[in-house]
């Protein structure tokens, strides 16, 4: 591991200001916030991440959720991801992230990650893991090992000739759903970015995952109040039971009025390069009757531009069976 600067602020502030001056005097390369450091302790370990400066985000004052005004609900960028899951407010009006955040690593994992760590979590690539390997993610224009290796986790949506990882988050697939909008702060600076839009496809650029300038530091997420009414499932399919990454997983929320879907948001995990809202899927259930052809169609809609590797073609029928089951387990819940 490399020696680096190490900042622990106490008020937002300060940290904001503390990240935008290391930026100007640093040119904004090697800033980063600590927040559980579950991803970034292990990648400055393995010398893939290797800030000059970092900034440790838990003293400042962002572990609260909070009920909005209009209904919707504010959550802290430091809200660990276990209280999060067992919040009241999540269990009863978005119980598809609370799900989605308890199908996720261990309950140790849960208990120290964070709601700014998850959305901002590297893939598990393991050529972008190991700094040997050639990877355009870690060090753009040396090629990507993953695409004539091994690629059984890769994604099959949004994927370039530069890099097929995969997002391996499964909040942050609930939060698409959801339609979540990321609060950013730079310096005095503040600006609202909506989860379907923070997240950029590799294209020719793939060491650039979302629209985050340097030294911007994400402060909350906001949530819109819950459709009335609205029933939700998170599934998430893996190689064992626990402690795993999705294969492929989909977040469902919907809403049934005289036999027919009235609302439908859809989103897919672990098949694309970042958390995969499938306006495809949800414009082929709006307005239909409810039926396992209805499910299976969306499936193939929201499947149709995905493209396989050598070893991960097994995804796009896995990942349409998931969100046609996960359609369906919907539809029985209270
Ligand atoms: C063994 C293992 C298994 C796992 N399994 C799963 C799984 O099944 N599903 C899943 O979804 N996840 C899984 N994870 C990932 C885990 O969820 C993430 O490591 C965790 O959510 C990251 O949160 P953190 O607070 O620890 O982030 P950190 O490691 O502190 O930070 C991660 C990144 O976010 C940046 N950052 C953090 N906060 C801010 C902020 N406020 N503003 C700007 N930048 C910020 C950091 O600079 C860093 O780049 C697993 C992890 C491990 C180690
Ligand atoms: S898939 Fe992406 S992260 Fe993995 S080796 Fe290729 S460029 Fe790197």
């Amino acid at each position: 591991m490399q020696t680096f600067e190490f900042t622990r602020p106490s008020d937002l502030t300060s940290a904001a200001t503390a990240a935008a001056s290391a930026n100007t005097a640093q040119q904004g390369a090697d800033i980063r916030f600590i927040a559980g450091g579950t991803t970034l302790v292990d990648l400055m370990k393995l010398n893939v991440e290797q800030p000059h400066t970092l900034i440790d985000l838990n003293r400042l004052p962002l572990g609260t959720v909070e009920t909005l005004p209009d209904g919707g609900l504010k959550i802290g960028a430091m809200v660990r991801n276990s209280d999060l899951a067992h919040h009241a407010s999540v269990l009863s009006d978005y119980p598809v992230l609370s799900q989605a955040l308890l199908s996720g690593a261990s309950a140790q994992l849960r208990n120290k990650a964070t709601t700014s760590g998850n959305l901002l979590q590297r893939t598990r690539c393991m050529y972008f893991r190991d700094n040997t390997m050639p990877c355009n993610k870690r060090e753009p224009g040396s090629g990507c090992g993953a695409i004539n290796g091994v690629n059984r986790m890769m994604a099959i949506l949004g994927t370039s000739e530069h890099c097929i990882a995969s997002n391996p988050s499964d909040m942050n697939v609930a939060l698409t759903a959801l339609e979540a909008t990321i609060h950013i702060q730079n310096g005095q600076a503040v600006r609202s970015v909506p989860i379907n839009e923070f997240y950029v496809l590799p294209g020719d650029n793939p060491q650039r995952e979302t629209v985050l300038e340097p030294g911007d530091l994400i402060t909350h997420v906001t949530l819109p109040a819950p459709v009335t009414g609205n029933k939700s499932v998170y599934l998430k399919l893996r190689d064992r039971a626990s402690y795993e990454f999705a294969l492929a997983s989909a977040a469902v929320i919907i809403k049934i009025e005289n036999n027919r879907l009235s609302y439908a948001r859809v989103a897919l995990g672990g098949v694309g390069t970042k958390p995969w809202r499938s306006k495809e899927a949800e414009q082929v259930l709006a307005g239909a009757t409810l039926s396992e052809n209805t499910f299976r169609a969306a499936a193939e809609a929201a499947l149709q531009g995905a493209r396989a590797q050598s070893q991960n073609g097994f995804k796009i029928e896995l990942a349409k069976r998931c969100l046609t089951h996960a359609l369906k387990l919907a539809t029985q819940t209270a």
